[in-house]
Formats: C-alpha cells, sequence, structure tokens
C-alpha cells in the first residue's frame, strides 16, 4: 500500500509538524465545507467547531476558495465567528510563487474531508492532553 494511504502515516506526519512547529497551516475550503452554498439547509458546525479549536492551538488558517467574492467571505466568517488568518494567500512565513497555496492539511468538502477532520479531531486530543 502507498505510505500515505495509511491513515497511522497521515497522521503521524501531521502530528510531527505540530510538535516541531508548534502551528500548523491549515487550509480550508469555503463553499459546501464552512458554506451551504447551494442554499439547501446543510449544517457545518462541526466543521466550524474544529477550525476554532485549530485557531486556540495556535493553527494558521487559510481560507482557500474559488469563489470570487471575497467580501462575501470575510463578512461571512466574520459572522459566524468561522477564524482565519488569510484568504487564497500564502503566510508570509512561506512565500512561493506557486498558484498552490501551502498548507500542512486541507480541509475540503471534496477532498477526503472525513478522514482529515478526525485527524484533526485526533491531533487536538492528542497535543492539549
Ligand atoms: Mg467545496
Amino acid at each position: 500500500m502507498d505510505f500515505y494511504l495509511n491513515t497511522d502515516n497521515s497522521f503521524n506526519r501531521l502530528l510531527a509538524e505540530y510538535k516541531k512547529y508548534n502551528s500548523l497551516v491549515v487550509a480550508y475550503d469555503f463553499d459546501n465545507t464552512v458554506y451551504d452554498f447551494h442554499g439547501k439547509g446543510l449544517r457545518f458546525d462541526d466543521v466550524i467547531e474544529l477550525l476554532r479549536k485549530l485557531k486556540t492551538i495556535n493553527c494558521y488558517l487559510i481560507i482557500f476558495t474559488g469563489n470570487d467574492d471575497t467580501e462575501f467571505v470575510k463578512r461571512y466568517c466574520d459572522d459566524h465567528k468561522i477564524p482565519y488568518d488569510a484568504i487564497n494567500k500564502n503566510p508570509s512565513f512561506f512565500q512561493s510563487e506557486s498558484r498552490k497555496i501551502y498548507y500542512n492539511v486541507l480541509l475540503d468538502d471534496r477532498a477526503g474531508l472525513a478522514q482529515v477532520y478526525c485527524e484533526l479531531n485526533q491531533l487536538i486530543s492528542v497535543v492539549v492532553s
């Protein structure tokens, strides 16, 4: 099996990175990860609560979105107390000309959200114990 198809390996890498930097760069998607894009009445409270906890353990949070209305994204997150440090922008401590945003881990409804959600909650329970 490929190394990072084993979830123990991806979790252990994240934990090692967190311990090294006392932080992680966590990117998260906006539409249908924290915001009900189609207005179907979907709730995203668990991911939002996870983001708040990540902020308390010094994680750097980047909204990584294709939503063009950045002012709306900011206002929505501010109004719903969803923490973020940047939108579609690398942290100042990681400069790159690449179009890919740098992150240690990504929360995205179209990219293994359940696995990442579980790994980050597990990480929080380890580092706060
Ligand atoms: Mg999405």
